[in-house]
């Protein structure tokens, strides 16, 4: 059967947005470098640091969350990252896990890896015995991070770490640490970058707390893949092409909090009306699923740029004292 209009956009539309936010990733990135040089005392060029990077600071976020809840107050060191991490919170909760299948870059890049993999023959499918308890890794991961955070954590606890050197600097670290990575880190970042064309997603699959927190919220959301068992043929495209390893054929409808909403496997149905995307139950066009991830995503960006939780209230000579320190400021 042809592709119909809607799945050729489908797949146009996410490969333009993972691209566009990939590529902008890049340049937060490269601006972001020359910051840093800047502010280490490296390169007497004057450089703006981009809010942006923040959203790679997601620890950070989770403490300001935290924060923003007891005492009413929203980071002024790192404000884009609570930003970003609220619009992700709220796209996980409305349209699954939407962020990770339409922008986040680690995502994109680990889709690339995959597809890459696949047509290289070397892609392989883990046993459901090794896969299930791999799964529980990133949840475990999470739940750490939750009990040490949001439960252990007091508002004096948390003030403490926010106004602390180490988080004044800790987009810095995170720089410092890909810069220069220790053998023991160098190693099993190029171990992952390598399964990453062996097996679907590791690090998404298997490592990534911020996915494993999305896909929790994601349970909840109103917007589901359901299939019509009475049209399904069992011909198991759909699970063949779902970067999630999701049991499709298995389900009426995909509540599962794998599923990044990616809607690949709509249009490799063969079956017409077979695989749908629902709201509530209804149905509805799929191009609703990435309008309003990408609208809400850039409507609170714009959101927090209009009332000042955007650019950090640090000035850039103060990052500049601090960055100076990258090597010796310790976690608190
Ligand atoms: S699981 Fe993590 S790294 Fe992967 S796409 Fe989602 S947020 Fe990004
Ligand atoms: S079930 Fe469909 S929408 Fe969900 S992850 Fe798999 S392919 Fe993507
Ligand atoms: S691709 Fe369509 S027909 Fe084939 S197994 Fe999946 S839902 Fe059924």
């Amino acid at each position: 059967m042809k592709p119909s209009r809607t799945s050729n956009t489908l797949t146009r539309l996410r490969l333009i947005s993972q691209s566009a936010f990939a590529v902008f990733c890049l340049i937060v990135g490269y601006q972001f470098y020359r910051f840093y040089l800047w502010a280490t005392g490296a390169s007497p060029d004057i450089a703006l640091r981009p809010p942006a990077v923040e959203a790679f600071l997601p620890l950070g976020a989770l403490v300001s969350l935290k924060r923003l809840v007891l005492s009413g107050e929203f980071d002024a060191i790192h404000p884009a990252g609570l930003a970003i991490f609220l619009a992700a919170l709220f796209l996980g909760l409305f349209l699954r896990k939407g962020f990770c299948g339409w922008i986040c870059p680690i995502g994109f890049a680990s889709n690339l890896a995959e597809k890459i993999g696949r047509k290289m023959r070397i892609l392989m499918i883990p046993p459901r015995w090794i896969d299930l308890p791999l799964l529980s890794l990133k949840y475990l991961l999470l739940g750490a991070f939750a009990w040490l955070i949001l439960w252990n954590m007091n508002l004096q606890e948390l003030t403490a770490f926010h106004l602390s050197p180490y988080n004044m600097i800790s987009d810095a670290k995170m720089l410092h640490f890909f810069l220069e990575p220790s053998r023991l880190a160098g190693g099993i970042m190029l171990a992952l970058v390598a399964l990453s064309f062996l097996m679907k997603n590791p690090w998404c699959r298997y490592l990534c707390p911020y996915g494993a927190l999305l896909g929790l919220l994601a349970i909840f959301s109103p917007l589901q893949v359901q299939r019509d068992r009475n049209l399904c043929i069992d011909c198991k495209r759909c699970e063949a092409v779902c970067p999630s390893s999701i049991k499709i054929t298995a389900r009426k409808t995909v509540r599962n909090s794998e599923c990044i909403g990616c809607l690949e496997c709509l249009p490799v149905c063969p079956q017409q009306e077979c695989l749908k995307l629902s709201l509530y139950g209804r149905t509805v066009s799929p191009l609703i699923l990435p309008t309003l991830v990408i609208g809400l995503f850039l409507l609170f960006w714009g959101a927090a740029r209009l009332t000042g939780h955007w650019q950090s209230r640090i000035p850039p000579e103060t990052f500049r004292h601090y960055y100076q320190q990258v090597q010796t400021i310790g976690h608190p």
